[in-house]
């Protein structure tokens, strides 16, 4: 805890004083130190792909000038690193954008059924290369929500993406819909989406850290998979903006189970 202690003479007719005030800085202390361990955490995922690439480079300009096979694979490599940076920038982006729009409450009535079946569909050649098939398990009817499309298509992408990512092959993954008419998180109607992996899953004392902005389990897996350690932190902003809840369940050895509550308006 910290505390800014300030003292102003005071003046009042016959009353002569001090006045002392406290100001407790604690939270803008924890603000401040959050930002820079961002911005450490940000330079040093930047900086692991750069090192990589300008030592390719190096070789590639010296001992690898005459062997085209070297140069070839190198050349995938470097591939390889740029396009995880450009991965990096594009979610630090989204990222950004999205907190800047928290306060703002999305309007946009959109169909859920609609979206969750676009996210499957771009996603299973994703799923495919993986062994990975998606199960959809929707309502026959549409089901709108007061929502951003962009950002609900993006939070069901990152949970989809993960699903596939780490549900391990040949094992399926479930996105489901349904609706609550009085959910127990939001006290009303609710739509409830639902990501199901039958994956390695994870001890749940994770559960609380997982949204945090490049908290991994599994520092190696995830970079190993393409991960930048920001989609979570993506979901969790945007189900935030919409009011809603993000539920996390995991069972090591059995798989994990993420919902996403969005508070429903009812029908006038
Ligand atoms: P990443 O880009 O590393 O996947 P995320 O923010 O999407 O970053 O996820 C954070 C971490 O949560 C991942 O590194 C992984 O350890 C864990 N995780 C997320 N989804 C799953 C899942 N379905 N099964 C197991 N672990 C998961």
């Amino acid at each position: 805890t910290s505390f800014v202690v300030s003292c102003a003479p005071v003046d009042m007719g016959p009353d002569r004083g001090v006045m002392v005030s406290f100001e407790d800085m604690t939270h803008l202390e924890e603000a401040g130190q959050m930002r820079r361990d961002f911005v450490a955490n940000v330079s040093h995922e930047l900086r692991t792909p750069l090192t990589s690439l300008l030592g390719f480079i190096e070789t590639l300009q010296g001992p690898a000038r005459d062997d085209p096979a070297a140069a070839q694979r190198f050349l995938g490599i470097m591939q390889g690193e740029a396009a995880r940076m450009e991965r990096l920038v594009r979610d630090l982006l989204s990222l950004s954008r999205v907190e800047a729009e928290e306060r703002v409450r999305p309007n946009a009535l959109v169909d859920l059924v609609a979206t969750l079946r676009a996210v499957s569909h771009a996603l299973r050649p994703l799923a495919a290369e993986a062994g990975v098939d998606i199960a959809l398990d929707l309502p026959e009817t549409p089901v709108h929500v007061p929502a951003d499309a962009d950002q609900l298509a993006q939070v069901v992408s990152n949970l989809v993406e993960n699903a596939v990512k780490y549900g391990g092959a040949g094992k399926r993954v479930e996105l489901g819909l349904a609706i609550h008419d009085e959910d127990p998180h939001l006290r009303g109607p609710a739509a409830v989406i639902t990501v199901r992996d039958h994956g390695a899953g994870f001890d749940p004392v994770h559960v609380p850290r997982l949204t945090e902005r490049f908290y991994r389990i599994d520092n190696h897996r995830s970079r190993q998979m393409g991960g930048t350690g920001l989609g979570l932190a993506i979901v969790k902003h945007i189900v935030n903006r919409h009011r809603g809840r993000l539920r996390i369940s995991s069972t090591p050895g059995q798989g994990s189970e993420f919902r996403v509550i969005l508070p429903q308006e009812r029908p006038s």
